[in-house]
């Protein structure tokens, strides 16, 4: 008998019999789309969970990404990091902006900001950080820079649902944050996505160009995409809101039985703890360094073998990528450690059906 395999994340899906009931208001409201009744209250309401004043839904966090940089005019180059998933990067040529590339700090795998000076121009705009693994970015210090060069900063939100900084939603750093509600995400929609506003003015402008620059019947003012959030969607998202708390908390009781079963584990670390930060427990990334027993393709393979379909987040780097490999800041001398840590990382299972004895089937294949 071989055991089940085990995947990197399972969506979370509450009982069916509990969206039925909404399906059956769209079905009488025939209300399908175009800011229906479910898309008015998840905005509601998960400005409220989240602690964020303003929010735009959409029906995919690229083009919430895209739509982003789109509002706040932002052009020429970009600053980024190269340690994140390929949206990142392309929701800047979708906007004809060159990504410049910077390395990360090895220990939290997010952008340097020590790094982001070097490679101002005269052409820099923005800053385009990701808080990787949903772990804060160095917001205070990203601020400043951007404040003494006149740079907009748009977080990369997409991992950090729901996470707390010194005590505050996370989301409220940047003059815009992006979050995803793909189905691999702690909290999602199937498809989805958002954008964080400061005020109801960028709100405003900002569902314009989620509607083709729509502002009434007869009056566009943009030129606008679609990027709308459908009824079913927002659906998903109000009954998941129910559970996502408890998924949350199922979460964080895995990374307690991970990170006790294999500290102390030559050559293999963890993420560190930050004590000020409330987190979601989306990923739990371990770095197989050069003192381990095997590679890290040798035990990512090996766990495969076993039924465990970890996943190398994030590998390949994206200025390893064709369409970027050939940008100056996407040269190997520019970013040392991000290549490194792409090179070491494994993203092991955690989801909230993930039982604790599966935890530790994944724990007891690591150790071999
Ligand atoms: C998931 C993700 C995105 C893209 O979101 P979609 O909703 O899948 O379009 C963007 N950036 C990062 C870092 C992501 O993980």
């Amino acid at each position: 008998m071989t055991d089940d395999p085990i995947y990197v994340t399972r969506p979370l899906l509450p009982p069916l019999a509990e969206f039925i009931p909404y399906l059956e208001r769209i079905w009488e409201s025939r209300w399908l789309t175009n800011g229906g009744q479910f898309h008015v209250e998840l905005e509601a309401r998960l400005a409220a969970h989240l602690g964020v004043e303003h929010l735009a839904l959409f029906t995919n966090g690229t083009i919430a990404l895209v739509t982003a940089l789109q509002a706040l005019g932002v052009g020429g180059e970009v600053i980024t990091t190269p340690y994140s998933f390929v949206a990142t990067a392309h929701s800047l040529i979708w906007n004809n902006i060159t990504p410049v590339f910077v390395d990360i700090d090895p220990v939290t795998c997010n952008m340097d900001p020590a790094r982001i000076e070097s490679a101002i121009t005269p052409r820099t705009t923005a800053i385009l950080p990701v808080h990787c693994y949903g772990g804060p970015c160095q917001v205070a210090e990203i601020r400043e820079i951007a404040d003494a060069h006149g740079l907009r900063v748009i977080y990369d939100a997409a991992h950090a649902f729901g996470v707390k900084f010194e005590g505050q939603s996370l989301l409220s750093h940047g003059d815009l944050a992006v979050l995803s509600f793909h189905a691999t995400k702690a909290f999602h929609t199937f498809e989805g996505g958002a954008i964080v506003c400061p005020n109801s003015e960028t709100k405003k402008r900002i569902d314009h160009l989620k509607n083709f620059g729509f502002v009434d019947e007869i009056t566009v003012v943009e030129v606008g995409i679609n990027g709308k959030m459908n009824e079913i969607q927002a659906a998903m998202g109000l009954l998941q809101l129910e559970y996502v708390d408890e998924a949350i908390r199922r979460r964080g009781t895995i990374d307690s039985i991970y990170r006790d079963a294999l500290s102390g584990i030559r050559g293999l670390t963890m993420l560190p703890i930050d004590r000020k930060c409330e987190p979601n427990y989306s990923y739990f990334p371990i770095f197989v360094g050069p003192d381990f027993v095997e590679s890290r393709d040798r035990l990512y393979e090996r766990l495969r073998r076993a039924g465990i379909f970890g996943r190398r987040y994030f590998y390949p780097l994206i200025s390893d990528m064709p369409m970027y490999r050939s940008l100056s800041s996407a040269s190997p001398e520019n970013l040392p450690r991000a290549r490194e840590v792409a090179n070491r990382v494994l993203c092991l299972p955690i989801y909230p059906d993930l039982t604790d004895s599966d935890a530790m089937r994944v724990v007891r294949a690591i150790r071999g």
